[in-house]
């Protein structure tokens, strides 16, 4: 093989996550997976290629599945697909398994959508969120909402709205389509060419719409409270009065109805005010009380919620939350003999649960001193011809002018502790 002419580099829309982005990303999982598992919920890690099938229940309807999928056929001949989201594959996993209900599982992971990229919209991007089946009680979708409420809180966004509203059960959503693809027809002359598009595969997102031109004809759109039956109303009303009672506010908006197809009954959303408006929804979810069913298993209500890891960190940024920090080692070893010291130290300290670097391929005190101070390390420990005579290392605190001191080599682990090593 040949090397390319040009460097390679990544896709359009996917990015290379470096330090200390990185680390920011998996303190944000871990803090998330704390406040759900709090609350019962355990993690499931469904695999990021399904048989495309799979991802064709989220609405064959949809932009997610009709544009953007990255589906091929692989090499045994079938249909396959980078999921696009992670309700899909752990519905399908219900199906597969069928645990216990109720199931009450949370997710962190990667899904891909064939989108154009642009800031807080990427090909590769993840997300965290919950998914609860086999159980229908809106106390239960207060609940849901709730975490997710408390999770971006805890994540430290400040500036976040609510909305909810509930788009009906089966038949009052297929009630509403029909009365809204009934009124876009009548005002076909008013609308521009894309929502025209949009109205005849799935009217209910043209609602969603961000074009001027057609806002102020959806702004006349028949509403779905009007559509709602008795039972799902009734269903809205408690989720409501949940949502006062734990204090948690939220905004009606009526024409929400969220983008993929399996929603029912209670949507939500949730924007962050700090980012601009095509890319400020951080998460967002509701039930799909008809999506195990369509995957063929037995009628099951299920409800959750996804929330947008890349989002939730530009929102952060929006709100001027501190950076992140470069994660230091604690200690850094100088050692100018012939490296044996660096070596076996690191080791040691490492094993007793101090974290520790060096330089490698040697080099003079004061080009390795420069290499400990950029490590950020608190403590030199530095080994030259004389401390290796007497068995001694000499321990620097990079922080402060203290003397240095030797130290008895056999001794330096439950020195460093005592000078307060996190460990
Ligand atoms: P959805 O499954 O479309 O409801 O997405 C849930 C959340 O994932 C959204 O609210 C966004 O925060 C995030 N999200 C969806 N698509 C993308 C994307 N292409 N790039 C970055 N974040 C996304």
């Amino acid at each position: 093989m040949t090397a390319p002419d040009q460097p390679f580099r990544t896709l359009a829309g996917m990015r290379d996550l470096l330090p200390p982005e990185s680390g920011r990303r998996r303190d944000l999982v871990a803090t998330f997976a704390g406040v759900v598992e709090l609350a019962g919920y355990r993690e499931v890690q469904p695999p990021l290629v399904e048989e495309l099938g799979v991802f064709l229940r989220v609405g064959e309807a949809t932009d997610v599945v009709t544009k953007e999928m990255y589906d091929f056929e692989d090499k045994d001949g079938r249909r396959v697909a980078l999921r696009p989201e992670l309700t899909a594959g752990v519905a399908r996993a219900f199906v597969q398994h069928h645990p216990q209900v109720p199931w009450k599982v949370w997710y962190a992971g990667t899904s891909f959508r064939h989108e154009r990229p642009q800031k807080g919209r990427y090909r590769s991007f993840d997300q965290v969120g919950v998914e609860v089946l086999g159980v229908d009680d809106p106390d239960l979708d207060v609940e849901v909402v709730a975490l997710a409420w408390e999770s971006l809180r805890r994540l430290g966004l400040e500036r976040i709205r609510l909305l909810v509203n509930s788009i009906g059960d089966h038949d009052d959503r297929a009630r509403y389509v029909e009365a809204v693809r009934a009124f876009l027809d009548s005002r076909r002359g008013e609308l521009s060419e894309a929502a025209l598009a949009t109205a005849e595969r799935n009217p209910l997102r043209v609602l969603d719409t961000q074009r001027a031109e057609d806002l102020a004809v959806v702004a006349d759109a028949p509403l779905i409270a009007e559509h709602r039956s008795a039972a799902s109303a009734a269903h809205f009303e408690r989720v409501l009065l949940g949502l006062d009672a734990l204090e948690i506010p939220y905004e009606l908006a009526p024409r929400l109805v969220r983008g993929l197809d399996y929603y029912r009954r209670t949507t939500f959303e949730l924007v962050a005010e700090s980012l601009d408006a095509a890319q400020n929804a951080v998460g967002g979810g509701g039930r799909y009380d008809g999506l195990v069913e369509d995957l063929g298993g037995p009628p099951t209500d299920g409800i959750g919620f996804a929330l947008g890891v890349d989002r939730i960190l530009l929102a952060l940024e929006a709100e001027g939350a501190p950076e992140a920090q470069p994660v230091a080692v604690e200690v850094f070893v100088v050692d100018l003999t012939d490296g044996s010291s660096a070596r076996d130290l690191t080791h040691e300290l490492r094993s007793a649960g101090i974290s520790a670097d060096r330089r490698f391929g040697g080099g003079s005190m004061r080009s390795q001193m420069k290499s400990a101070d950029r490590s950020g390390a608190q403590w030199a420990v530095l080994i030259g011809a004389d401390e290796l005579e007497s068995g001694t290392v000499t321990v620097r605190d990079l922080r402060s002018d203290a003397p240095q001191s030797p130290v008895p080599r056999t001794d330096l682990v439950a020195e460093l502790r005592r000078r307060g090593t996190t460990t």
